[in-house]
């Protein structure tokens, strides 16, 4: 019976396109179908281009950009490096539902849904009628123009409003109240609370003591719990435990709790690799790019160095968890003898213009410690540019201290080398009058601050992240990468299909300044590095899964230089993630374009 109706609602999906219908209900070979649903998606946009012209032109590009999947992904070229052919999966549905080893779920119907309204030109993307003012000329179209271009900036803004940012008037405030909590809780004053070596020493690193603090829920305590006890790390700063909703409303503080607060699936899945000998859990694949210890490079004259492996407190999805230990853990700084060898490689490596250091926090090192490295690096002519990756303006603002900026900011020099701060603020919430003072802290020295976020559910709700680009603009902060959450099994629930994120830079980040959205959107494919997606040419979708999940190609950065090997990722499936906003309180009609971006 389930089949019967699985099957009426496939014909259907199929009907959309009466001939690929009746090629693929025909009694023919296979490989005869597949020509035949080739030359028809080719007559498709022949047709569309040169007969008649029947489409509006945006429909016609959602419709050219489906034909173009689809054609990809009948590829047998694409069927072999994704291990799963689309035409064959169908073809078993259609003749022989009985032999189908994986029924087609819905994630999968909804998919193949969208693909055909695009083929088929019936997308529906555009709700509303062509603007009025295409109508006119002259200062009747510019003044209905200007009156449509009001009301939608007024849209985004009331969308961006619902975030709450950490310098408002009201969080202001509730931070406030949290921070005089935790004075009487620990009996400090403001001395203690502005030193981040107490804040260092008071890192809260159990469940029972977080308890103490804010509220948890049952879940919550007992995945902190479960991580500890399976020495997953886990620690939070005081100063950050301030940003949290002490009564856990879920009113607005989601974000700050999913950065930091492990999810019982994350725990579970950890520790089930851990224990397996075969799983690797370097997704980036670090350790074939390390040419010696402390060393990463993936790009002609960039290496990052990592001089300290620990944090003040752990993301959840942070790439390096494979390297980090434990929370500001004192045996995670890569040893005097190895940082030397590390510093001599880069002195030798002459083609190395610029040096990210980071980790971990390399802020967490001692003053001196780090003056020592960036000193070190000064001294090599061939390097321009030092960057530091830290995320302690977020998470240990006190860190930020006049000592610290002299020792950094005294290699800032115009004209000859430049330093720069790149941080990692997730959500508006985060931004605080502290979190801005640290960084206008450096900018008064002309040392600038770039902002790398990374994309998780988390922060992926309409015009979040527009909001975060907008609030930290105002404190000296200029977006720098936007990064898709890794594709890595155990951070699954923070993972967005990377249809959201062209859909946020299309639909959201576009409505505002250019001076705003200065970020740059980008895939990290393992070993390789970045691939930029705003560039639909270096990627392809290879397939859709029977779970509704898409597979891509990604293309690596030097595809013109150098002969290197493409990278097939598997996506989350986008009905998934929509299910998942709607139970959020989400309209699912706010991102009813995201099946068309590819
Ligand atoms: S700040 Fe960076 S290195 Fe530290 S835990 Fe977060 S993602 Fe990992």
């Amino acid at each position: 019976m389930k089949n019967r109706k699985l099957l009426a609602r496939l014909r259907k999906i199929l009907a959309l396109d009466p001939v690929i219908e009746e090629i693929l209900l025909a009694d023919r070979p296979l490989e005869d179908k597949r020509l035949a649903l080739r030359g028809h998606l080719a007559n498709l946009l022949l047709h569309s281009q040169d007969g008649d012209r029947e489409l509006p032109s945006l429909e016609w590009i959602t419709c050219r950009d489906a034909v173009s999947v689809l054609r990809t992904i009948l590829n047998t070229r694409s069927e072999e490096l994704a291990g799963f052919s689309l035409l064959h999966y169908l073809e078993t549905l259609l003749h022989e539902p009985g032999q189908c080893p994986v029924p087609p779920s819905t994630d999968f119907l909804a998919e193949l849904t969208h693909l055909f309204r695009g083929i088929s030109g019936q997308a529906s993307i555009y709700t509303e009628k062509p603007p009025a003012f295409l109508r006119h000329t002259g200062r009747t179209a510019a003044r209905l123009r200007s009156a449509d271009l009001s009301r939608m900036a007024r849209g985004a803004r009331a969308m961006a409003m619902r975030y709450p940012c950490g310098m408002d008037e009201e969080l202001v405030r509730q931070h406030s109240r949290n921070r005089q909590r935790l004075f009487e809780f620990f009996g400090i004053t403001d001395l203690e609370w502005n030193d981040w070596h107490w804040h260092t020493g008071h890192i809260v690193r159990s469940a029972s003591r977080l308890r103490e603090l804010v509220a948890l829920s049952d879940e919550e305590f007992a995945a902190i719990e479960a991580a500890r006890a399976n020495r997953i790390p886990f620690g939070i700063t005081p100063y950050y435990v301030s940003l949290m909703d002490a009564d856990n409303t879920g009113a607005w503080d989601r974000a700050i709790r999913a950065q930091v607060l492990p999810p019982g699936q994350y725990v579970e899945r950890m520790t089930l690799q851990r224990e397996d000998p075969d799983c690797s859990q370097d997704f980036m694949a670090e350790s074939d790019t390390s040419p010696i210890d402390g060393i990463t490079r993936r790009y002609p004259q960039i290496v990052i160095l990592k001089p300290i492996l620990t944090c003040p407190q752990i993301c959840v999805y942070c790439q390096r968890n494979w390297q980090i230990q434990d929370v500001f853990s004192p045996d995670a700084a890569l040893g005097e003898r190895k940082l030397d060898r590390a510093l001599d490689w880069i002195e030798k490596t002459r083609e190395i213009s610029e040096v990210l250091v980071t980790g971990g926090d390399p802020l967490l090192l001692a003053d001196d410690q780090l003056e020592r490295i960036l000193a070190r690096l000064a001294q090599m002519d061939h390097v321009l540019r030092i960057r530091i990756g830290t995320r302690t303006p977020v998470t240990l603002p006190q860190r930020i201290t006049d000592s610290l900026v002299r020792a950094i900011t005294r290699f800032h020099e115009p004209g000859r080398r430049e330093i720069l701060i790149v941080t990692h603020f997730e959500h508006p919430t985060e931004i605080t009058p502290e979190a801005m003072q640290a960084v206008q802290r450096f900018r008064l020295f002309g040392v600038e601050v770039y902002n790398q976020l990374v994309f998780t559910y988390y922060n992926s709700r309409k015009f979040e992240t527009a909001a975060l680009r907008q609030r930290l603009r105002l404190i000296g902060v200029t977006p720098y990468y936007t990064f898709n959450a890794k594709g890595k099994e155990e951070t699954d629930l923070y993972r967005v299909p990377i249809a959201r994120l062209l859909q946020e830079q299309q639909e959201e980040a576009r409505l505002f300044p250019g001076t705003v959205r200065t970020d740059e959107i980008v895939f990290n494919v393992p070993r390789l590095g970045k691939n930029y997606l705003r560039a639909g040419q270096n990627r392809d979708v290879i397939a859709i899964l029977p779970d509704g999940r898409r597979v891509y190609e990604f293309h690596p950065w030097e595809k013109k230089l150098a002969l290197m090997n493409t990278y097939v990722y598997t996506d989350v499936s986008i009905y998934r993630y929509l299910r998942r906003l709607k139970a959020d309180g989400e309209q699912p009609g706010d991102y009813r374009s995201i099946w068309y971006y590819y």
